[in-house]
């Protein structure tokens, strides 16, 4: 094989991989797509409302919902970080 056609063949395998590099930023762009409406369709859906009330039965019976209690009794006491959680949304 003369260096030309070495040369060639290289090309070839340069554009290949150009090729199926933007394949690859076509199929990224239409899963981002996806993505979206997935993510726009749950927010719809009020999902983390829905989750938040929950947790809110939960502090009611009696629970902590907060990282530093989860789950544990309350014991009658109000918690001021599970307040600040169902304050805030858990944001
Ligand atoms: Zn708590």
């Amino acid at each position: 094989m003369t260096l030309s056609d070495e040369m060639k063949l290289w090309q070839e395998q340069m554009q290949a991989l150009l090729e199926q590099g933007e394949k690859l930023i076509a199929r990224m762009d239409e899963l981002e797509q996806q993505n979206k409406l997935l993510q726009e369709q749950v927010s719809r859906e009020g999902l983390h409302s829905r989750s938040m009330q929950e947790l809110s039965a939960i502090y009611d019976d009696g629970y902590h919902i907060c990282h530093a209690g989860f789950g544990r009794p309350r014991e009658g006491e109000d918690c001021i970080f599970c307040l600040t959680f169902l304050h805030t949304g858990g944001r």
